[in-house]
């Protein structure tokens, strides 16, 4: 499963390349467009498997860990949970304007490609999946409705917290009762929790 998901992100990151080389973003924005109707249905499953944000995010992380340039402080004026959708609406703007004004495409994926190497070269992952990105802001939107996602069998669940360590978002977390719950919100249904739980306790399901 682990090699099948690297592959689709892979391939997505390729056509993702293609596409904007080939100046033809609007397709990947009619792409993403798609991707929120599904996430209704099944969760964040572009942002785990096809944004090409998390794809580069992944060896940037292991890059800013080897580098020991990751840290754990989060500076304050992101966490009013605002930035995020001031980001969605200034790109939309500038986005706009520069077509209208200029008959220029502002490369706004590009620009946000690389925010997200630089934010993730510095802080967690789930610093610029929660809390900056534009594109992640509408699908946690969308994702709160997700009729399918990952659901902790908390007969199974013994509380040992390595899901939560190895979630890229901070969706799962082990509460006082020493089970695991997962926002669905948050989800980008990667599978990394469930790769690593000892009991076999999270499953994809309908919620
Ligand atoms: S690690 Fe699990 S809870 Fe976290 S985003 Fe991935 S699938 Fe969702
Ligand atoms: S890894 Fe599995 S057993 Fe451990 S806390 Fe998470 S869901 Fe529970």
């Amino acid at each position: 499963m682990k090699y099948i998901a690297t592959g689709v992100r892979v391939l997505s990151f390729g056509l993702f390349l293609f596409l904007i080389l080939n100046g033809k973003m609007m397709i990947w924005l009619g792409i993403f467009a798609v991707s929120l109707l599904l996430a209704v249905f099944f969760g964040r499953i572009y942002c785990g498997y096809v944004c090409p944000m998390n794809t580069i995010m992944g060896p940037i992380e292991w890059l800013s860990k080897k580098l020991k340039l990751q840290t754990k402080a989060v500076p304050k004026w992101l966490l009013s949970n605002k930035i995020s959708w001031i980001a969605l609406f200034v790109s939309i703007v500038i986005m706009l304007a520069s077509k209208k004004l200029a008959q220029v495409n502002v490369p706004i994926l590009i620009i946000w490609l690389v925010i997200s190497v630089l934010v993730t070269l510095r802080y967690q992952t789930y610093v610029f999946h929660n809390l900056i990105c534009p594109f992640g802001v509408l699908q946690k939107f969308f994702g709160k409705f997700a009729k399918y996602s990952k659901l902790v069998n908390h007969d199974s669940c013994v509380g040992c917290r390595l899901c939560e360590k190895t979630c890229p978002t901070e969706a799962i977390v082990v509460e006082d009762n020493r089970k695991a719950s997962i926002n669905k919100a948050l989800c980008l249904q990667c599978t990394n929790c469930q790769q690593v739980c000892p009991k076999n306790a999270i499953h994809y399901k309908k919620r």
